[in-house]
């Protein structure tokens, strides 16, 4: 039988926050029955209506930052400031798609004969399906564009943290938005999420999450040929070269992997430092790592809260064993999930943890010698996500970055996610791009009409 409720826990006490119902597989029907009937009204409201109900869904939001920041806390252990920037992020999430209702312009392709017109028109009903690691914008990144493009959507949070988007579909009510037109199905991935999956009538699966679960809903979407956009995992480098402003990039680099504990798919965990500066750079980055304040989310103060889950805990100590070289930082002991910032030194390149996605605040350092191996090194992993590179010299920031495989890249910089920028995976770090200028027609079938002017 599945569990009937799943427990939030806040992650940085261990103590239960509240229990919310899942929902069974009957009632993931009924709830597409009823967005599809929802979806055919929003479908025919006027552009600027639908423009003007999204901004004020996204004014809702703005008035409820704080609230909703707050259940963020409780739910996933975001530090307070960071959970403050997540909740806005939904708004202006909300405000650039709303921008872009009345600009999903088709195009008029020059034909002998006649006219012909392209059409951007929605999908139908978009099954989003979000993880527990930034539980807010990650719902808001599907389902804004998918509303804006004229879709109704089906929210399945992640069992863990199912807080902030039930009372994001609260807000939407309250806005003024069609009821129906956006719900929220809490319950476990493979009892709810994949009922929506098999679901006949969702057109789209947007999903965020593991490699591994991302790879088998793709499989069955093929059944029915669902539209699909997978964000998944990475294992993305941080390549730090000898002509670099080392101090810079050092002061930059803790938080590039300790950002919600590390619990990121852009995370940089494999730091490549160039030969020639890598002890220098170990030297340097020991005390940055030491000033990392780990702690209470709720603090003002706080960088890094504590990791999600107890299951997430054991996982991320299974890819570090005892005695492995390396700086470590500190967190709190006694109950809640804290493992400390933790840098691996010395560490082989094909050990697991140099390897694989940890999703918990770790990072290795492997040295490099050339621009060669560099690249090499950086494109050595199945995931293509994000990366950074470290250089003063202009030719080889271009060379590098186009030589990266990878959807995300910052020169002297760890910055990845805007909501007016694309974002998404080579290989197996995803399929299809979200955000930026054409997050919408992710959310569109092409249709091209020609019309004969024949008489
Ligand atoms: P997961 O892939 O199991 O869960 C992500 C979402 O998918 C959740 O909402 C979950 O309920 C749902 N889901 C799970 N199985 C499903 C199924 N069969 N059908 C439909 N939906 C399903 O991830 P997890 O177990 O919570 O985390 C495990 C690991 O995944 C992490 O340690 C990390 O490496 C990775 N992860 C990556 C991201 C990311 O942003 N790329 C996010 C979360 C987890």
């Amino acid at each position: 039988m599945p569990p009937e409720h799943h427990d939030v826990l806040n992650p940085a006490t261990g103590e239960l926050v509240r229990q919310v119902p899942a929902t069974p597989p009957a009632e993931v029907d009924a709830a597409v029955t009823r967005a599809a009937a929802a979806q055919r009204r929003w479908a025919a409201t006027a552009p600027a209506d639908r423009a003007r109900l999204l901004r004020r869904f996204a004014a809702v939001v703005d008035d409820h930052v704080e609230e909703l920041a707050r259940l963020e806390v409780q739910e996933a252990g975001h530090p307070i400031g960071n959970a403050r920037w997540e909740a806005g992020n939904v708004r202006d999430l909300l405000e650039y798609a709303a921008g872009g209702v009345e600009r999903l312009t088709g195009r008029q392709i020059p034909v002998a004969g006649g006219l012909d017109v392209t059409f951007l028109e929605p999908l139908g009903v978009v099954g989003v399906i979000a993880p527990w690691n930034f539980p807010l914008p990650i719902a808001a990144w599907g389902s804004a564009p998918a509303l804006a493009a004229g879709n109704a959507v089906l929210l399945k949070p992640a069992e863990t943290t199912p807080l902030t988007a039930l009372r994001l579909a609260e807000l939407a009510l309250a806005a003024g938005l069609p009821e129906h037109l956006f719900q929220v199905l809490p319950g476990a991935g493979d009892v709810t999420g994949n009922a929506l999956v098999e679901h006949p009538g969702i057109a789209k699966i947007v999903f965020t999450g593991s490699t591994r679960v991302g790879k088998a809903i793709m499989a069955k979407c093929a059944d029915d040929v669902k539209r699909v956009t997978l964000e998944l995992g990475g294992k993305s480098p941080n390549v730090v070269f000898a002509d670099a402003d080392l101090e810079a990039a050092v002061a930059a680099t803790p938080m590039s992997f300790l950002d919600n504990s590390g619990q990121d798919c852009c995370a940089r965990t494999r730091i490549l430092v160039q030969r020639s500066v890598h002890d220098r750079f170990l030297e340097l980055l020991a005390p940055a790592i030491a000033s990392v304040v780990v702690g209470d989310p709720a603090d003002e103060a706080t960088a890094m809260g504590p990791l999600i889950s107890r299951a997430q805990l054991d996982r991320v100590r299974s890819y570090v064993p005892d005695g492995l070289p390396g700086i470590r930082g500190t967190a709190p002991e006694g109950p809640g999930f804290w493992y400390p910032p933790t840098v691996l030194t010395g560490i082989a390149p094909d050990a697991p943890a140099a390897r694989e996605e940890v999703f918990g605040p770790v990072a290795v350092v492997l040295p490099f010698d050339d621009e060669a191996d560099a690249i090499r090194l950086a494109n050595d992993t199945p995931y293509g996500l994000s990366g950074s590179l470290w250089t003063r010299d202009v030719g080889r920031a271009i060379r590098v970055s186009r030589a990266v495989r990878a959807g995300n890249l910052s020169v002297n910089s760890h910055s990845s996610v805007r909501y007016s920028t694309p974002f998404g995976g080579y290989r197996q770090s995803g399929l299809g791009r979200e955000l930026g200028p054409d997050a919408l027609t992710a959310f569109t079938e092409t249709k091209n009409v020609f019309f004969s002017t024949e008489d």
